[in-house]
């Protein structure tokens, strides 16, 4: 399985997932390695392989995308203590699988970056 189809058979319901929200544009999951208490992964609904593929066309998912997690984060009660959101592109920033996720990070004192 290429890295990029993890997270498309996820959308698809083709392997399990703890998945928290979604809608026709985005889905969002628990990470399977959570780095922080809480740790969720919110992705587009079609592939955009990292941040290099945003373009006029896509753009506006990536809004979304944000909206999404900070609802969540709200949702989740981790708004007033504080969280993180990160999209990791490429090797140099450790992206491991070339799906466009955001990572919303919190629940504890997170490290200064
Ligand atoms: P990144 O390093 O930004 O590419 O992050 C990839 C993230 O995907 C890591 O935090 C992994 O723990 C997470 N991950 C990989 N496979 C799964 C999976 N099947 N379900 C949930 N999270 C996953």
């Amino acid at each position: 399985m290429s890295n990029d189809s993890i997270f498309k058979k996820i959308i698809e319901k083709k392997i399990p997932a703890n998945i928290i929200y979604e809608d026709e544009i985005v889905t969002a999951f628990k990470d399977i390695k959570p780095k922080a208490p809480i740790h969720i992964l919110v992705i587009p609904n079609i592939l955009i392989a990292s941040s290099n593929d945003i373009n006029k066309k896509n753009k506006d998912i990536l809004g979304h995308m944000f909206y999404v997690a900070v609802n969540i984060a709200k949702q989740k009660k981790i708004n007033k203590e504080g969280y993180r959101i990160i999209v990791n592109c490429n090797k140099n920033a450790g992206q491991e699988i070339n799906y466009l996720h955001m990572h919303l990070l919190g629940g504890k004192k997170l490290n200064a970056l």
